[in-house]
């Protein structure tokens, strides 16, 4: 784990990337920020957190990170004993933690529940949507720190790493720590006026198989009856209305996704 210091103090604020050793956005949008070497006006903590399986261009090397917390610090997993000392290091800090997909390019917010700092952060994201984890947070460092996920966009894209330099950006205007941005930054036009907020309902299983596909668009409505995923050539048809969530082919080994329903919007 690296990890570096913007401003004097104890920093509040945390900026956490490199979660998963194969998702590079957030890495290289937090070297972008610190080679701008940025005038802070609070002090913040810029942590780089799976170095070893980031090395590697694996995900993890023992376990899944975001699965493993609190995890404890005598563990063998290389994974439970990061996620203790992580879980430490952004003890009493507002967290924005960096990931990104292969379900979607459109950047989106992820919070346990929409909180009073789901409220006061996401407006500052260039994020139309907030998926509100409602209990299917376990293991996750939402479910153990003071955090707000964003998904960047596409793994390894360039794409991704560009919405999470501005995402670092909007976070970090936030919570006081860079000034808001001007009305000529990137930033500023990536801001939306409403944020539509989805609450996950229910993992859609992957059954065993060779082969997996999807239909449905994620953030788009499917219809009970309708056709959404396939696997080895078996249609998957929709039982109720839902939204799909993080929802792919590969994405996950046991997953398509997830179901969830529109809550209404951030105002
Ligand atoms: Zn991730």
């Amino acid at each position: 784990m690296q990890v570096y210091q913007l401003g004097e103090g104890t920093p509040e604020v945390a900026v956490v990337a490199g979660i998963h050793g194969d998702e590079p956005c957030g890495p290289r949008a937090v070297e972008r920020l610190l080679a701008t070497e940025p005038t802070v006006e609070r002090p913040v903590k810029l942590v780089v957190a799976n170095e070893e399986a980031l090395e590697r261009g694996v995900r993890y090397l023992d376990d899944d990170l975001n699965r493993a917390f609190p995890g404890s610090a005598d563990a063998e997993s290389h994974e439970r004993r990061l996620a203790y000392d992580l879980v430490n290091e952004l003890r009493d800090c507002t967290v924005l933690a960096l990931h990104s997909t292969q379900s979607t390019p459109r950047p989106f917010a992820v919070a346990d529940s929409v909180d009073a700092v789901a409220r006061a952060v996401c407006p500052h994201l260039p994020v139309e949507l907030l998926v509100e984890t409602a209990g299917f947070a376990e293991g996750r460092l939402i479910d153990h720190a003071h955090t707000i996920e964003v998904e960047c966009g596409l793994q390894g894209s360039d794409e991704a790493a560009e919405n999470a330099y501005d995402l670092i950006r909007g976070f970090l205007a936030a919570t006081g720590v860079l000034p808001a941005p001007e009305s000529t930054d990137r930033l500023d036009a990536g801001l939306s006026d409403e944020v539509s907020v989805f609450r996950l309902a229910d993992k859609i299983p992957k059954p065993p198989a060779d082969e997996y596909e999807v239909f449905a668009t994620n953030f788009e409505s499917v219809s009970a009856g309708d056709r959404f995923a396939a696997y080895d050539g078996e249609d998957l048809v929709a039982e109720v209305d839902f939204y799909p969530v993080l929802l792919s082919p590969y994405g996950y080994p046991d997953l398509f996704g997830y179901t969830a329903e529109r809550v209404g919007t951030l105002d």
